[in-house]
Formats: structure tokens, C-alpha cells, sequence
């Protein structure tokens, strides 16, 4: 048993023994390395696959561990060889495994057959990543010649054409920076200059119509100001409703405003009248002259003034339609 612990007896001398173990005349790695002068360490090995014990024909199945002897018996360029041997646990045959650095897998050596269950790309429709198969013939150099010569007519009518047609593009768009430069740079003056007249038209309607400054004015087009010129007829004809509504409604009520009026005017004038005066003149003359004045008014109101829209209002209207 190598020293776990760090206890040093008493007739330990560092110069004579240099070490715990020494002392003891354990090995680091304890009972693994008692094969250790045969170039054998001991070593849990787990199978990489399925086997059949080649001793007692059981199945083995890939996963379970033994403790194997590992050596290295070889190497595949710089890359070492180990070999594994292991006893089977349910029968006194031993197996051997070892790797294959060339095909980076294991084989079974000797003692054990091998379950063949290696994915084969080449079976499933893929392309086998290593072409290791040492019973594959010399390269048909036909097909090798066919195969370069598709790769070349391929570069020819697809590649080139292609990375030409790249070519020229990226030359035609970086050939001259100057004159692109200048060709945008107007381009965005005169754009400039169409945007900053249009701020202050709009700004000149925002501050005649008292609109808010952060309203949004639509563009001027065709169909916005047919919509705008479709918005204020609609409101002039249903002024003009209202006026001749109203005009109606008076004309109406003149036959009884008289009446009323002169009933109420006559009974609390009574006692003028009674008196002799000539108070019934002088309510009909108010009578007449109030209705003068609404007849002025609502003639005003409907008057050839207001018959056709003035050219502002469309522009103050296409702001509330497009709010609307
Ligand atoms: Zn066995």
C-alpha cells in the first residue's frame, strides 16, 4: 500500500530515501504498476463496442469495463499503439484490443469477434470522410481526367463569367467616387432646396390659420385637393341649408310675431292707448325694421362674395383631412 498521508516515521532520512514511497517501496501508482517492468500498466478500459468472447462465445456488451493490461506495442507515424488486454468476466479467456490510429478506432485483435456496427457513410448516402480501404485499386485515370475536366469547364462557363460580371460592377461603382459624389451631392441640394420652400409655405398657413406647429401638413396633390375642394362644397351647401332654413323659419314667423307682439304690446300698451297716443305706429316700425336688418344679414351671409372658394382655403383644408 503506497502512503496516502503525509506521515514521515522516525527513520525516514530524505538523502537515503528520497521519498514516502521509496521508503516503503511502493511505486506511485500502486498495485497498477506491477507490471510495470514488462512495459504493462493496468489501466479500467472500457469496451468501445459489442464482442463475443472468442473463449465462451458470450456477448459482451460495449460499455462494460475490465482492468486491462495497456502496452504500447507500436506506432502509426509518431502516434502510439496500445494494446489492451483484458480477461473475460465470464470465462478465464483473455482478448485483446487495439487501437488503430490510422482509422481512429479500435480492433479486435485477437480472443473476441467484433459486432459490425460501424456507421458507413457511403451505405446512407454520404461520402466516407476517409478513403483507408487498402484493398481499393489504382485511380482510374479516366475518370480522374473526366473529373478534372468537368471542374475546369465548370470554372470556365460558371466561375469566371461570374466573378467578371462582379467585377465590373464593383468597377462601375468605384471607378469615378468624384463624379458620384457630385451627382449626389446636387441631387440632394435641389431636394433641399424643394423641402425648405415647402416648410415655409406650410408655415405661412400654419401661422395664417392659427394651426398648431406640430401639425402635419399632407402634400399638395391631385387628389387631395379634389377631396379638399369635395369637403368645402359640402360645407358651403349645408350653409346655404341652414340660411334658407333660417330664412324660412323667419318668414314663417312673421305673420305671428305681429300677433304675439301686438297682443302682449297691445295689452300692456292699453292704457297709453287709452290715453290717445300713437303707440301702435311706433311697434310696428320697430316690427319693420328689425326684419329689415335680418333680411340684410342673412343676404350678406349667402351673397356672390362667398359663391366660389378662395384658393387658401384649400390648402388650410387639406391639413384637417389628413388629420382626419
Ligand atoms: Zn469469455
Amino acid at each position: 500500500m503506497q502512503g496516502f498521508n503525509k506521515y514521515y516515521p522516525p527513520d525516514f532520512d530524505p538523502q537515503k530515501h528520497g521519498s514516502l514511497n521509496s521508503y516503503r517501496g511502493k511505486h506511485a501508482l500502486g498495485d497498477r504498476a506491477r507490471k510495470l517492468d514488462q512495459g504493462i500498466l493496468i489501466v479500467r478500459f472500457e469496451l468501445p463496442f459489442n464482442i463475443w468472447c472468442g473463449t465462451c462465445n458470450n456477448h459482451i456488451g460495449m460499455g462494460v469495463r475490465y482492468n486491462a493490461e495497456k502496452k504500447k506495442i507500436g506506432n502509426y507515424y509518431s502516434t502510439p499503439i496500445y494494446s489492451f488486454r483484458c480477461k473475460c468476466h465470464l470465462c478465464d479467456g483473455w482478448f485483446e484490443i487495439q487501437t488503430d490510429p490510422k482509422n481512429t478506432r479500435y480492433v479486435v485483435v485477437s480472443g473476441a469477434r467484433q459486432k459490425d456496427e460501424e456507421w458507413d457513410p457511403a451505405e446512407n448516402g454520404g461520402f466516407a470522410v476517409h478513403e483507408t480501404d487498402p484493398n481499393q485499386g489504382p485511380v482510374d485515370p479516366l475518370a480522374a481526367l473526366e473529373k478534372s475536366t468537368e471542374a475546369q469547364n465548370y470554372m470556365n462557363n460558371v466561375q469566371i463569367p461570374r466573378i467578371e460580371a462582379l467585377q465590373n460592377l464593383s468597377d462601375h461603382y468605384s471607378s469615378d467616387p468624384y463624379s458620384h459624389s457630385l451627382r449626389v451631392r446636387k441631387r440632394f441640394r435641389e431636394q433641399k432646396k424643394v423641402d425648405k420652400a415647402r416648410e415655409e409655405a406650410d408655415e405661412q398657413i400654419k401661422s395664417t390659420y392659427g394651426l398648431p406647429e406640430t401639425l402635419a401638413l399632407t402634400a399638395e396633390d391631385e387628389e387631395s385637393k379634389a377631396k379638399a375642394k369635395e369637403e368645402w362644397e359640402r360645407a358651403r351647401q349645408s350653409l346655404e341649408e341652414r340660411e334658407s332654413a333660417k330664412r324660412r323659419r323667419i318668414g314663417a314667423e312673421v305673420p305671428i310675431i305681429p300677433r304675439t307682439s301686438s297682443s302682449r304690446l297691445s295689452a300692456r300698451a292699453a292704457p297709453a292707448k287709452a290715453s290717445g297716443s300713437s303707440g301702435g305706429d311706433a311697434v310696428s316700425a320697430l316690427r319693420a325694421k328689425i326684419l329689415g336688418n335680418t333680411a340684410r344679414q342673412s343676404s350678406s351671409l349667402a351673397g356672390p362674395g362667398r359663391a366660389k372658394p378662395p384658393d387658401i382655403n384649400l390648402k388650410g383644408l387639406r391639413g384637417l383631412v389628413k388629420k382626419a
